[in-house]
């Protein structure tokens, strides 16, 4: 029998999909690359996610995991023609046990914290994608959010998980101790982008939701007073919980989607918000609003209910669809810097895009130096998407000059695979090789993904070992 013949007696028909046009929706994520799928099943429970995996196995075929193919780096785009394996149909909630609940990996993340709302509780981890973006996707990501701040991200939020391995065994990491025995899997699985397993049920620690919170709207005439405004804060004690940065071309973009009222002729605007205990939140949106004004801010607005908070929100999370109506296509930049680092990174980054000629527009985790510098732009216009991916690359580069990172939230994935030598030495990329190997030693699971060509020690002609060594 075919490959796709097999899957077909072991998910019927319905799930399992191989003609072309079908197979369109899942060659591309929310980034810009496409890649090749042989064919896409939805399976619905463990045994037929280990099913699946043994019978591509056995075909020969590559196999990749995908949620709900919101990521920005091409994880789930595969680099030959692989079997997708879509997990949104596995969106069980179990066992909702006091602070902790047994979850399949494709319940959205908004959908978990809608869940958990009666109980007073939520998922603190928010990324902007939330509506749509699986739990399955978020811890193969480890994924941020503008709360993240304060509460950590996804690995921080993630007790255990089963999780079904390249050979199709099923396999339990971690658990409800909070402090397992043994070696941390679960660690190490948090933000491997489906290159050690396919994560089939994960153990979500849940928080309670907070008894006060106060959310500000603090308006900037530059970006430096802004970026001051950030240093000053975590420099005085406070962690807000939040603490994100709009500059005016988002700002534009944002208030003609969602009409919040934002001030469209501010450099830059930054939302802040504190949580914890009625007094404490006074007394820190006090401390704030004192370091926003010293710093030049123009005004200072706190969101007078839960309507006019829910509307700041909005806002921030619906930026990158509402730059739909600045251009076509977009590409998402995501790279981190030291907070100290922001204001001359910033720069750089605004000249980049003046020397590229591209219309740049910037919103991000300014708390956490996490930047999303986002390229508006035709993808029809000639020779467009090259000047886009060079400007890309320089931003990356930039941001490893300043102390920063590749990537602050969205992953490596084909990306930003071949700029990993940027940051880790042979001899590091040869141990990721290895743990990677130690899972997957045939590379059936996301081949192609993070690491780059060559990062086992051979690969390097052994030049990472000095002269006379063996
Ligand atoms: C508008 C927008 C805003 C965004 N904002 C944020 C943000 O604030 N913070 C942030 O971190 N990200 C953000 N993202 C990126 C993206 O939403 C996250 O990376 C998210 O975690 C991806 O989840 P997904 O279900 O879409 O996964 P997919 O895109 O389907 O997959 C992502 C990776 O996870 C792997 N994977 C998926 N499911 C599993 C599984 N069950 N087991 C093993 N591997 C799996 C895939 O192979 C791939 O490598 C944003 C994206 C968009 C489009």
């Amino acid at each position: 029998m075919s490959l796709v013949e097999e899957l077909k007696a072991i998910l019927g028909s319905d799930r399992v999909h191989s003609h072309p046009l079908e197979l369109l929706v899942y060659n591309k994520d929310a980034g810009v690359t496409t890649g090749a799928v042989a064919a896409a099943v939805l399976p619905e429970t463990t045994q037929e996610v280990a099913a699946c995996v043994r019978t591509a196995r056995r075909h020969g075929v590559p196999v990749v995991a995908r949620g709900a193919g919101t990521g920005l780096a091409g994880g789930a785009v595969p680099t030959e023609p692989a079997l997708l394996v879509v997990l949104t149909r596995m969106n069980q909630v179990w066992d909702l046990d006091g602070t902790t609940a047994w979850i399949g990996p494709g319940v959205l993340n908004l959908d978990l914290s809608r869940h958990t709302a009666d109980k007073g509780l939520h998922y603190a981890p928010d990324p902007s994608s939330q509506a749509a973006c699986t739990i399955g996707g978020n811890v193969a990501t480890n994924a941020g959010g503008p709360h993240c701040l304060a509460e950590g991200t996804t690995v921080a939020h993630i007790l255990g998980m089963e999780m079904v391995t390249a050979d199709g065994d099923v396999v339990h990491l971690g658990g409800q101790s909070p402090d397992p025995i043994g070696l941390d899997l679960r660690g190490v699985v948090v933000g491997s982008e489906g290159t050690l397993g396919i994560v089939t049920k994960v153990l979500v620690k849940l928080t309670e939701n907070p008894p006060a919170v106060r959310t500000l709207l603090l308006t900037f005439e530059t970006i430096r007073d802004a970026a001051a405004t950030v240093s000053a804060t975590i420099a005085s004690g406070i962690v807000p919980a939040a603490l994100e940065m709009m500059d005016q071309p988002m700002v534009i973009a944002v208030e003609a989607f969602t009409r919040g009222g934002l001030p469209v002729d501010a450099a830059a605007v930054l939302i802040a918000e504190v949580v914890g205990l009625d007094a404490g939140v006074a007394a820190e949106a006090a401390t704030i609003e004192r370091i926003a004004v010293e710093q030049g801010a123009t005004s200072v607005k706190v969101a007078a209910d839960e309507e006019e908070r829910a509307l700041l929100w909005k806002a921030r999370k619906n930026a990158f669809g509402a730059v739909a109506q600045a251009a076509p296509d977009y590409y998402l930049h995501d790279t981190v810097v030291p907070r100290t680092r922001l204001v001359e990174v910033m720069a750089k980054i605004y000249e980049i895009g003046d020397t590229h000629g591209i219309k740049m527009l910037n919103v991000f985790h300014a708390g956490d130096g996490n930047l999303h510098p986002l390229v508006a732009y035709d993808a029809r216009e000639p020779g467009m998407a090259e000047k886009v991916r060079a400007a890309a690359e320089e931003m990356v580069r930039i941001s490893v000059a300043a102390g920063g990172s590749l990537t602050g939230e969205h992953g490596v994935g084909l990306e930003k695979r071949d700029l990993m030598t940027l940051v880790f030495d042979p001899v590091d990329l040869d141990a990721q090789a290895r743990l990677r190997e130690a899972f997957d030693p045939d590379g059936v699971l996301n081949p192609g993904k993070i690491l780059p060509r060559g990062s086992r020690c051979y690969d390097y002609g052994m030049a990472v070992l000095s002269e006379g060594e063996e």
